[in-house]
């Protein structure tokens, strides 16, 4: 595996490979890796020749007051894990390289980034499609994979590719959990035990109001009440948003009548997790 660490060279690289002909794949991360984003490297290994990994933590991305400074890194395993899991180049671009002094350009998607995530965090989509068009622009990938745990940032990805005209395959990829379902997320590294323990009831929520949902019922608030109940807010457990909303413009709907997107976010002592699943009414 190769380590490309500058712009230019990482620009250079790709025309290379694109007039030989070369399909390249990419997987855009913040590092500390884990399994989850180990998955989107080999769901996407067979779509193309060179797959590029790239590893930044977007200070664009992070509102005053949030994570950006002790969110967790591990360069050295990072490298090892990505090597492992196919990837071809990792692309580590320095931060003077991406916000040079005097940057001022910025990606607004504005109506699927209005609900869920976007009202507790209203810096971060902006942030997020800028340095996934920056990404696209730099490695100039033909197919590029991002995960549905994030499943607002994927919509909001898929959408400026389509209104930008953006020539990029854009794959999806299923939620990935460890064993006892909690959503793997490099912010679950800030959880204590006895965090760790209560932060599978995120995952169960959402199973508890599936199993409603199977069951025929289609009223909104009564599936919330039981999101919220089984969360039980208390010590280390605040909820930020459970919403109903269709998956394809995430507008909040009141009742289930089609596939339905139920999503989540949860302060659990200081990491703020998101899950999702989509409902669908029994016939
Ligand atoms: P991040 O490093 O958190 O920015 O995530 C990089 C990519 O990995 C994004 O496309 C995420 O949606 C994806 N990802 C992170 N965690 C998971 C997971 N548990 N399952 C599937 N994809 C994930």
């Amino acid at each position: 595996m190769r380590i490309i660490e500058g712009i230019p060279e990482m620009q250079q690289a790709a025309e290379g490979w694109r007039s030989e002909g070369k399909r390249i794949t990419l997987v855009p991360t913040m590092g500390y890796l884990h399994e989850g984003h180990l998955e989107l490297m080999r769901a996407i290994r067979g779509h193309g020749d060179v797959l590029v990994t790239s590893i930044f933590v977007n200070p664009a991305q992070f509102g005053p007051g949030e994570d950006f400074e002790r969110y967790p890194r591990n360069l050295e395993r990072d490298l090892h894990l990505a090597a492992e899991a196919g990837t071809d180049i990792t692309f580590i671009p320095p931060m003077k390289e991406m916000y040079p002094e005097g940057y001022q350009t910025y990606v607004n998607v504005t109506e699927v980034t209005a609900s869920l995530c976007g009202r507790s965090r209203p810096v971060f989509f902006r942030g997020v499609a800028t340095i996934v068009n920056k990404l696209f622009n730099i490695v100039r990938p033909h197919a590029s994979i991002f995960g549905e745990k994030d499943f607002q940032q994927l919509v909001t990805i898929r959408t400026m590719v389509r209104d930008l005209n953006l020539d990029i395959e854009i794959l999806g990829h299923p939620i990935v959990r460890e064993t006892d379902g909690l959503a793997m997320s490099s912010r679950n590294a800030y959880l204590t035990p006895e965090q760790r323990r209560k932060a599978v009831r995120l995952n169960r929520s959402l199973t508890a109001a599936q199993a409603l949902v199977e069951g025929g019922e289609k009223t909104g608030e009564l599936i919330l009440n039981k999101v919220r109940e089984v969360l039980a807010e208390g010590d280390d457990v605040r909820i930020d948003y459970v919403q109903l909303c269709d998956p394809q413009t995430l507008r909040e709907v009141t009742r289930v009548t089609g596939p339905t997107l139920l999503a989540l976010a949860v302060h659990v002592g200081v990491a703020r997790l998101i899950d999702n699943r989509i409902l669908y009414p029994s016939a």
